[in-house]
């Protein structure tokens, strides 16, 4: 079986993303790519995450190809390439339906800097104009609001986040879930205090060696 560890490591993160509560049935999906032969291990369509098994799991080219694996891949799978394609520094893509991010994409808002740690995905969550799941419209449009932030919104869908693996890419959608529902609470009582550019330029600075140090 080709690239095995990534597969399992995509059955793996499709449960975590699961019972973080970031997504329900088979909605949403994920990849990552093994950046030495450049294939892509990619979420089957349409499978519930608990029934996955990592045969399921298909071996896409980043042209498209499928090399391994029967199932139908994900109907997002042109964006995830894409995304492969625009951002050299990204290993890993995961889409949820989380229902406060979702709120925010119904909305067509963008996700501000109410807390800092939206500096997960950079100043802001910007926001990609609504286009019909699984199409090329959808990842054009994602690719160019995306720009070099960790997440976009899909407008009147949800969510994509990236990450240099299924990890961190998985931990972005998290914080942005977490920041989004602390948006909606502050404003169904108040306004919100926003966060100024030079503070979020701050946090996104002090995030680059955030977290245990090698000695
Ligand atoms: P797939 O099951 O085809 O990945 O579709 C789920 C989804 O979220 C489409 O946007
Ligand atoms: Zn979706």
């Amino acid at each position: 079986m080709k690239i095995a560890r990534q597969r399992e490591d995509v059955v793996d993160f499709g449960i975590k993303m699961l019972e973080a509560g970031l997504t329900c049935g088979t909605g949403g999906n994920l990849s990552v790519l093994d950046p030495d032969q450049n294939l892509v291990a990619i979420t089957p369509s349409g499978i519930p995450y608990p029934e996955m098994a990592p045969e399921d799991v298909l071996v896409m080219t980043l042209e498209g190809d499928v090399i391994e694996g029967d199932r139908k891949p994900s109907s997002e799978a042109g964006f995830h390439l894409a995304l492969y394609h625009h951002r050299p520094d990204v290993q890993a893509v995961v889409h949820t339906h989380s229902v406060y991010a979702t709120t925010f994409a119904c909305l067509n808002r963008e996700i501000l800097p109410v807390h800092y740690l939206v500096g997960f995905s950079g100043h802001k969550v910007p926001l990609a104009p609504y286009a019909t799941y699984g199409t090329k419209e959808l990842a054009d449009s994602i690719v160019q609001h995306i720009r070099n932030y960790n997440a976009v919104l899909l407008a009147n869908h949800g969510l994509v986040s990236v990450g240099k693996d299924l990890m961190s890419a998985l931990n972005v959608a998290q914080e942005i879930e977490f920041v989004a529902r602390v948006y909606y609470q502050a404003q169904s009582i108040g306004d919100p205090v926003i966060l100024a550019q030079d503070q979020m330029d701050e946090v996104i600075e002090k995030f680059k060696d955030y977290g245990p140090q090698p000695k």
